[in-house]
């Protein structure tokens, strides 16, 4: 725990109020540090900062910017075992998941590195006017980023690496329960040639304060969010006043599909990856489990053993593969949503009970039979809870699918190629896994559609949320 700080203009330093907040192992609700909690004072400086460093890293070569991001990539991919016992420490996930967060969140810096030489733009002629359409991007300008707890390094890293790579400098708000890995990024951004000023992180209690309030500088052109839709609503209304550029990756409600044609065992390990990276506190996490009546036996048989074999413990310990949820209010709200289901008529095929002890705890959990009207079939689950329904019309299952506001991903199993593309086209959801369980990918477009968010992040698309596009009418 050496960087327990505000990290403003490439040093360490108090928050201008002297307060501090604590951070909690969940495993063993144990504090394990005390971090520094930003304020107004502390935004400003971060806010002159950024400002400083804006013009200087615009104007440097797409090339070096990316070589700094390569560099970055190169340092932290050395360190993803110390990058990995830092998350777990402060977010709970095993292992084994923290591992591949490190891995997946130093991906970004690589990728970006390749996307900051590729900015293209266009030049052609006016169909009528006689005149040059030129097309150009450039960076946006100051971006504020606001991330959550459930992937502590990748929910900053998806940020960070486009914004540096379209030429913005950011000022990044960790959520407060998991703010020591951004922090710990910070020393090898350094290393890497981050220049100071350009990355800036406060961790705040205060955030609906300190957030608001760099809102409505001037300088602030962009707001990437990634967390619930409720907050993200409010920040759509604050980035209002300034008409700022918005991205939101917000919140999902997965609905997974079992047709009958689909290869059962291929659908059993696709639906763990679905629901158990991360322990279910994905937005990512498969929520609703449709399963066609004819396989419906089997695919519940094998999915309970293959959840019943998972070994639940301190993250930090070896051979764990499922630690505790990130605190109190988290795994209370699974449970509640595991009650609510039982009472409407739900079977419990597994698990369902809190463990005594310390530590926030909730069990791999399979409940089948779930009725329509269970809350857990409308909310995010964000837990170890697999919620199974069963279908036998493809029309039918495709419009509980739709039934929902959120959009970010649909996960369908089948065989028949013909039939799957047909039903995932009919999908409105922003990506869709085929046959995986798993979409994330730094090279591929990530982002839902309804309520699930606004605009994409990685692929080619995450770069320009950073940019602005300018068009020249010129005549030579
Ligand atoms: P959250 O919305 O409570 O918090 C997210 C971040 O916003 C945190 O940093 C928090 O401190 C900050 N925040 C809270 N209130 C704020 C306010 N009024 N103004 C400004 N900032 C504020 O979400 P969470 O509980 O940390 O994360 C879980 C949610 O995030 C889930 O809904 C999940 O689906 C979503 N999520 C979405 C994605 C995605 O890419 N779509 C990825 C991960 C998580």
């Amino acid at each position: 725990m050496d960087h327990t700080n505000l990290y403003i203009d490439g040093e360490w330093r108090n928050a201008a109020s002297g307060e501090r907040f604590d951070v909690i192992n969940p495993a063993t609700e144990e504090v394990i540090a005390s971090v520094a909690s930003a304020d107004i004072a502390d935004a400003d400086a971060a806010l002159d900062a950024a400002e400083a460093a804006s013009a200087l890293w615009a104007a440097r070569k797409p090339r070096e910017r990316s070589e700094i991001l390569r560099k970055a990539w190169e340092l932290m991919t050395a360190r993803l075992d110390q990058f990995a016992r830092l998350i777990t420490l402060e977010n709970g996930k095993a292992r084994a998941d923290a591992m591949g967060e490190a891995a997946y969140a130093a991906e970004f810096f690589r990728w970006f590195s390749e996307e900051a030489v590729r900015a293209d733009g266009l030049v052609t002629h006016a169909p009528s006017s006689g005149a040059r359409i030129i097309v150009q991007h450039k960076p946006a300008g100051i971006a504020v980023l606001v991330t959550p707890w459930n992937y502590p390094a990748a929910m900053g890293t998806r940020k960070i690496a486009p914004a540096l790579a379209a030429g913005c400098p950011v000022i990044i708000k960790p959520a407060s329960e998991t703010p020591l890995t951004m922090l710990a990024l910070m020393p090898l951004l350094e290393e890497a040639g981050v220049p100071k000023g350009l990355v800036n992180v406060l961790p705040s209690r205060r955030s609906g304060k300190l957030v608001d309030h760099m809102l409505h500088d001037p300088r602030v052109r962009v707001i990437s969010f990634t967390g619930s839709t409720e907050v993200g609503r409010k920040l759509l209304h604050s980035a209002a006043d300034q008409v700022l550029k918005p991205a939101m990756e917000l919140g999902g409600n997965a609905p997974l599909i079992v047709f009958e044609d689909a290869d059962i065992d291929k659908a059993v390990s696709g639906a763990m990856l679905a629901k158990m990276r991360n322990l279910g506190e994905a937005c990512t996490a498969a929520n609703r489990f449709y399963v066609h009546e004819a396989v419906s036996a089997e695919f519940i048989s094998k999915f309970t053993a293959a959840m019943a074999a998972l070994k639940m413990g301190n993250g930090s310990d070896e051979g764990i593969d499922v630690g505790p949820l990130v605190n109190a209010a988290t795994r209370d709200k699974v449970a509640a949503f595991v009650e609510d289901a039982v009472a409407k008529g739900a079977r419990i095929e597994l698990g369902g009970t809190i463990p005594n002890g310390k530590g926030y705890f909730y069990p791999p959990t399979v409940l089948s039979n779930v009725p329509e009207n269970a809350d857990c079939v409308d909310d995010e689950i964000f837990g170890p809870v697999a919620a199974i329904q069963s279908f036998n019309d493809q029309e039918d299952v495709i419009r509980r699918a739709n039934d929902t506001e959120y959009g970010l991903v649909a996960y369908v199993f089948s065989e028949d190629m013909r039939r799957a593309m047909q039903v995932c086209e009919r999908l409105e959801y922003g990506m869709v896994g085929l046959n995986r369980g798993l979409v994330s990918d730094p090279a591929a477009p990530f982002g839902g559609v309804k309520q699930s968010g606004l605009g994409r992040e990685g692929g080619h698309e995450g770069m320009m949320e950073f940019m602005e596009t300018q068009y020249i009418s010129a005549e030579w």
